[in-house]
């Protein structure tokens, strides 16, 4: 199976960048965020669970993330796909743990991981232009938008190490036309498809 993980900052195109490229390569796409979203539009006990953090800019405990991501993974294996594309997970260290451990068990394993690299007023700037039509509450405060991009370097950055340890992290600029950096991004992943 060919499993990605998109890495990167609030804003930085993960989520645009996903989408083309579970599309080229016939992957799953896991948005963890998106889930969230679900199950609080739906408003199951998950997503009552996870609103107060969302609607800080805070994580979801990893508890609560791990295990929905694995029942989620459970139900897409039952669709046999090419692989996965992880997009916003995993964003603490005990994730990226957990993800490894249960792919394993799957006898599978993350291929590579494509970080986008995005300063931040561009991406407080992206986020503010797309909370205009997003409907996203996270994505209108920038008291909230700031914040998200403080978690991420106190607890998401260090996922990057993580990887890089493995020599699994491939470092690509995410400022550029989309179709541009779609192309970096499937430069890398053909390489590990060599
Ligand atoms: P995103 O759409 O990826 O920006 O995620 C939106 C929000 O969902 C985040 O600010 C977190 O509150 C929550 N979330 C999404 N993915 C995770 C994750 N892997 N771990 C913890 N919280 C998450």
């Amino acid at each position: 199976m060919l499993n990605i993980v998109i890495f990167g900052p609030p804003g930085s195109g993960k989520g645009t960048q996903s989408l083309k490229i579970a599309e080229k390569y016939n992957l799953i796409h896991i948005s963890t965020g998106d889930i969230f979203r679900e199950e609080l539009a739906n408003n199951t006990t998950l997503g009552q669970q996870a609103r107060g953090y969302m609607d800080a800019g805070n994580l979801v405990p990893d508890e609560l993330v791990i295990a929905m991501l694995e029942s989620k993974v459970d139900k897409s294996l039952a669709l046999e796909p090419a692989g996965f594309i992880f997009d916003g997970f995993p964003r603490t260290i005990m994730q990226a743990e957990a993800l490894e451990k249960m792919l394993q068990r799957k006898n599978s394993f993350i291929k590579g991981v494509l970080a986008l690299e995005v300063e931040d007023a561009e991406l407080i700037k992206r986020i503010m232009g797309r909370g205009k039509d997003s409907g996203r509450a996270d994505d209108v405060d920038e008291k909230i938008i700031k914040n998200r991009i403080k978690v991420y370097k106190s607890e998401t950055a260090p996922v990057a190490g993580f990887y890089e340890m493995y020599g699994k992290l491939k470092i690509i600029r995410g400022k550029g036309s989309v179709e541009d950096i779609f192309k970096q991004l499937c430069e890398s992943i053909d390489e590990y498809q060599q």
